[in-house]
């Protein structure tokens, strides 16, 4: 009998424990997802409006950039017909489209720098 009732203690004992343990889990996952949800929210917008407005479009940087000769490498001569002959000389119009677009390519990556 005694046995019995020092059994029941303990187990009624051990659930209290696990139910104040959960209780405490629950507390601690709710704090966790309010604590985490408002200030993540509400800066990462202000933020983004903010570092949108900080960056106007003006009118005077949207300059039409144009590379200042032909767009082949290492040649200087001026180009002959703009976008309709992809910024190359007379020469380098010959060349395959497949290197015009390497070219074209460069010279984008230099732009996007600059
Ligand atoms: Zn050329």
């Amino acid at each position: 009998m005694e046995l019995e009732i020092t059994i029941r203690k303990r187990a009624s004992a051990f659930a209290a424990e696990v139910a104040a343990l959960v209780k405490q889990s629950i507390a601690e996952q709710v704090a966790r997802a309010v604590g985490a949800s408002k200030p993540a929210t509400r800066p990462a917008k202000a933020t983004g409006a903010r570092v949108a407005r900080a960056k106007p479009y003006s009118p005077k940087g949207r300059k039409l950039r144009l590379p200042p000769h032909c767009i082949a490498p290492n040649c200087t001569k001026p180009y002959v017909g703009g976008s309709k002959r992809s910024f190359t000389c007379d020469q380098h119009f010959k060349a395959s489209k497949v290197e015009k677009r390497k070219w074209l390519a460069a010279w984008r990556e230099t732009k996007v720098k600059g």
